[in-house]
């Protein structure tokens, strides 16, 4: 029962498909962001070309799917969505890109997961509109070179750090986006509780906010989980807050399971570090990716763990959250 800033059933992408905001202006936040796309998006409109590849960066929920659908749609152009995953071969990549019709825009998320032969095809693709295509094999093998209708790629990433340079350097622009405020999570939750037309007082929505993990993902499946519980239990407001957030391990700070055992990990067995990211991995039986881009993030945003050049360290902090004593034996 862990509330996850990723999907993980179609009702739950049903429901963030309910509650997208589908303009800039409504997207919460990000004012920066939202300011560059917009210049973006007028400058390639005032020149009739098709806008630059967008590079969108960030912790997973924070609104880059969002924002890709919402360059589409105030751009008037359609969108074609993909996935690094599901790109293995280059070929894959040759499919889609020759498919695409003229300024196009085509997502694609998790792009550090492509795979290696499609990012090197990607590359002339995004500068030239241009693949080469390989036929045969062996010394009779030749590369036939394919024109692409113009597009806009535009490639989301956990971490802009993934990526392999070549890649990265071809992107017009790259936004980093960044955890929200509790007050901008408010105005997150205020507008999903007029959408799915629920009432929540004042003192439930900061409630909420506030162990949001700075996601708007999350505080949208946090107020769900209270709705749930308030239809069940009758009972509604900042008690119906707490107890439900408390059946779902969602602590004050808004860490859940999976943070609070990377923290304890830490703490119980390496006296707080620094840990290495891959022994922190095994250790909790998570993938290296995963602690890295989910976990870390909003640790090290809310100062609970620092990264050195020797590993991850557990703030002081990080001991009182947990309430764990520093074990002082054995140091002399
Ligand atoms: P990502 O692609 O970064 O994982 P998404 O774009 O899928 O995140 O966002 C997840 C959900 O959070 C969306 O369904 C949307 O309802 C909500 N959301 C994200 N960012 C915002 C925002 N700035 N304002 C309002 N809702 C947002």
């Amino acid at each position: 029962a862990v509330v996850r800033p990723t999907p993980e059933s179609d009702a739950e992408l049903a429901f963030e498909g309910a509650l997208r905001p589908k303009t800039l202006a409504e997207f919460v936040g990000q004012a920066k962001v939202r300011a560059q796309l917009q210049l973006l998006l007028d400058a390639a409109r005032l020149q009739n070309r098709t806008p630059d590849h967008i590079l969108l960066a960030g912790p997973p929920g924070l609104g880059k799917t969002t924002l890709a659908m919402i360059v589409a749609e105030e751009s008037g152009r359609p969108l074609r969505i993909s996935s690094g995953p599901a790109i293995q071969h280059a070929g894959d990549l040759a499919a889609l890109l020759s498919s695409l019709v003229p300024g196009e825009i085509l997502f694609i998320d998790e792009i550090h997961r492509m795979a290696r032969s499609a990012e090197e095809m990607l590359y002339l693709a995004m500068e030239d509109f241009r693949i080469d295509i390989m036929v045969g094999k062996g010394a009779g093998a030749t590369s036939i070179p394919l024109d692409l209708a113009p597009f806009t790629l535009i490639g989301a990433t956990t971490r802009s750090g993934l990526l392999p340079n070549p890649l990265r350097d071809r992107f017009g622009f790259t936004a980093h986006l960044e955890f929200y405020e509790a007050e901008e999570l408010e105005r997150v939750l205020d507008r999903a509780a007029g959408l799915l037309a629920l009432e929540i007082d004042s003192a439930a929505r900061q409630e909420i906010a506030g162990r949001s993990r700075g996601t708007p993902r999350i505080a949208n499946r946090l107020l769900r989980r209270v709705r749930d519980y308030a239809l069940v239990h009758e009972s509604d407001g900042l008690e119906a807050v707490q107890a439900a957030l408390a059946l779902y391990d969602v602590d004050e700070l808004g860490l859940d399971r999976l943070d609070r055992a990377v923290l304890s990990v830490m703490l119980t067995r390496f006296d707080g570090g620094p840990v290495g990211l891959n022994t922190l991995a095994v250790s909790v039986g998570e993938e290296a990716e995963t602690i890295e881009s989910v976990v870390e993030p909003f640790l090290v945003r809310i100062g609970l763990l620092t990264r050195t050049p020797r590993g991850r360290v557990a703030t002081g902090e990080a001991w009182r959250h947990l309430r764990i004593d520093r074990r002082t034996d054995g140091l002399f």
